[in-house]
């Protein structure tokens, strides 16, 4: 298996190659259009036939375009065609992304240094690497995309590398249960439970029941904003509790599978808490997934039926072996904290692999909360030290 991971770098440019960049851009995405155009109205996407019939003509009209990145524009919208099924137009605005594959630049990783083509010859650009992306200088090299903000005049580089991942080495499994008090218990006894998590969200509940209340446009706008900020914090926190996860001497982690997570049955509607929750979930299985892949480590669902009523001792199911935080098993008598028992269940389907599901892998180009590490402070100290009891 390849593991892929995009960084993001910001680009050192003079204003002179902005504005050489910002011509390729807008040139490059009103290409994009012609032949998208041409595909659509030929109800065609096959860059060969494509390439034929408008390869020659944009060439001569446009001869300070180098001609690798018009071949990667056609590939572009080529497989943007594809991907709409030839149903709808691909339109991209003058300062879309464009994409540069390996002939139109050459990245330096360890100098910090790259060169674009553009209409006006190459251009090139320096970076700095943030820390955390040093790990990733012997990676190979794979693809970019460049971006502009507009408000911001300023140029990054996603730059897409990849390597082999580790073999897996064990089958030693790791059972998670996750929830709302406890955002995850794992079978091997640890608690990640979360007293800044409830203060933070606290707080933003009530932010929130006010601009409600208010009902105006910029209540409305700055209840967006602090949903965003709440997402943030909350991506934080799982950022760090999976890398502690990963970092545990297993192989295999066994999570619940999240379409019928309890938390869903146990409420009635969808407010924004339960939105929030359903998200972070997801999103902790995501980086535990991510992270566990980089180091030959894997991830399996399990079906969540009875995790939370099943001893995991004796195996009796019975619903009201679990009262609150506390299982009591009504026939052996075992008690335990009733996240840990599910954790142990899940555990134990894990191993056996009966309750497994098959899912497909999923795919995360970039791991956002990293590369906001650094830009958004306000609560790190907070996501840092969420409890861990063992
Ligand atoms: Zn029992």
């Amino acid at each position: 298996m390849i593991v892929e991971r995009t960084i993001k770098l910001k680009l050192e440019l003079s204003d002179e190659s902005k504005e050489t960049l910002r011509q390729t851009m807008v040139l490059s995405n009103r290409i994009f259009n012609e032949i998208a155009r041409y595909g659509f109205d030929n109800h065609t996407c096959s860059k060969v036939s494509v390439h034929h019939a408008t390869y020659y003509g944009i060439r001569e009209q446009h001869p300070e375009l180098p001609c690798s990145i018009l071949q990667g524009i056609r590939d572009v919208a080529c497989e943007a065609l594809k991907g709409l099924e030839l149903k709808t137009l691909p339109r991209s605005k003058p300062f879309s992304a464009i994409r540069y594959n390996k002939r139109v630049h050459k990245i330096n990783l360890i100098k910090q240094n790259v060169s674009l083509s553009s209409v006006k010859g190459r251009v090139t650009a320096t970076f700095s690497i943030p820390e955390y992306y040093k790990q990733y200088l012997e990676w190979e090299f794979k693809t970019s995309t460049l971006r502009y903000n507009k408000q911001q005049n300023v140029f990054y580089l996603h730059v897409v590398i990849h390597k082999p991942s580790p073999e897996p080495v064990g089958n030693k499994v790791l059972g998670i249960d996750r929830g709302i008090v406890n955002i995850a218990v794992t079978s091997n006894n640890h608690f990640f439970n979360s007293k800044p998590i409830k203060n933070v969200r606290a707080k933003y509940a009530f932010l929130r029941a006010k601009l409600q209340s208010k009902g105006t446009k910029s209540a409305k706008k700055l209840l967006r904003k602090i949903s965003r900020k709440e997402q943030r914090f909350v991506s934080k926190v799982n950022h760090c509790i999976s890398k502690e996860i990963v970092a545990m001497p297993f192989d295999i982690f066994a999570i619940e599978d999240l379409t019928s997570i309890r938390v869903q049955s146990r409420t009635r509607g969808i407010d924004f808490t339960q939105k929030l929750n359903n998200w972070a979930f997801y999103e902790l299985e995501q980086f535990i997934r991510y992270k566990a892949e980089a180091v030959g480590k894997s991830v399996v669902t399990i079906d969540p039926r009875y995790t939370s009523q099943k001893c995991s001792v004796c195996g009796h199911i019975y619903k009201g072996n679990r009262k609150g935080n506390s299982f009591h098993c009504v026939k052996c008598g075992f008690q335990i904290h009733a996240d840990l028992n599910a954790a142990r269940n899940i555990a134990v389907l894990g191993i056996s692999g009966n309750g497994r599901l098959s899912v497909t892998q999923p795919y995360i180009a970039c791991d956002e909360v990293e590369a906001r590490k650094g830009i958004d402070t306000e609560h790190s100290d907070n996501a840092a030290h969420f409890i861990v009891r063992s």
